[in-house]
């Protein structure tokens, strides 16, 4: 009787011990439903890392439905370690109706990088059409919520396929140091109205938003390596050179 009541014991122990351990896996990955597109597909962020830490990292992997190269990092990157002090959140689809359909806009036909309110000038051109007015559609209103919530102090976005960085109005001297990490080129595209950069790095100064143009086709298990380590560069606050200088400059290592 003594025995079973031991063993009952233990099991008890052991459940207990098991629980806790799940409890700290599942605190550590937190996913967060941030939004709903126009078609009602959730758009999901997954949260790594202490909720006090100071220094808030976002990587978004696609929001023109048709450029989801960067899908294969923010995959990996759920999987990599994030440094101490760090909170990295990553949203994999900010435009999930466009890649469930495989186009860059969303389901309204809107290319949600031309519907942010910095800038915001009506475009009609149905490739690049930026909605009815300036954050008309729900993925962008996600965004800039989420943005506004967390301030990240670098936010990474992916698209396709110009292959270079495009450093953008944030501290230019952060996305260099990405674009060398990575072994792409850093410049500066021309300034369009409307897109996420341009408002996010006017509404909150201080903080970095730049793009990350991948080429054509899908990452290689080389080059998914060097956006991990240049990822791990902004987590850590690297920079290089001048914090405003638009240049050029070519692979550094
Ligand atoms: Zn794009």
């Amino acid at each position: 009787m003594v025995a079973v009541r031991r063993s009952t014991l233990l099991l008890i122990v052991l459940s207990a011990l098991v629980w806790c351990l799940g409890s700290a896996s599942a605190a550590a990955a937190m996913r967060v439903v941030i939004g709903t597109s126009v078609q009602g597909r959730p758009i999901v962020a997954w949260t790594f890392g202490s909720a006090h830490a100071k220094r808030k990292i976002l990587v978004v992997g696609c929001i023109h439905g048709n450029e989801c190269a960067g899908l294969a990092i923010t995959s990996a990157l759920r999987r990599a370690p994030v440094p101490n002090g760090v909170q990295l959140w990553i949203v994999p689809e900010m435009n999930p109706d466009g890649t469930a359909a495989g186009t860059r806009q969303n389901a309204h036909g809107v290319d949600l990088n031309r519907n942010f309110p910095y800038r915001w000038q009506r475009i009609s051109d149905p490739v690049y059409r930026s909605g009815s007015r300036a954050a008309s559609e729900p993925e962008t209103r996600a965004a800039m919520r989420l943005v506004a919530r967390i301030r990240p102090a670098g936010t990474i976005t992916y698209h396709q396929h110009m292959d270079l960085v495009d450093m953008a109005g944030g501290d230019r001297g952060v996305a260099r140091r990405y674009a060398q990490l990575a072994g792409l080129r850093a410049t500066c595209l021309t300034f369009l109205a409307g897109v996420e950069t341009g408002w996010s790095n006017s509404s909150f100064p201080g903080t970095t938003s730049f793009v990350v143009e991948l080429p054509a086709g899908a990452v290689g298990p080389r080059a998914l390596a060097r956006h991990l380590r240049a990822i791990g560069g902004v987590e850590l606050g690297q920079r290089s050179g001048s914090a405003t200088r638009c240049d050029s400059i070519t692979q550094a290592s």
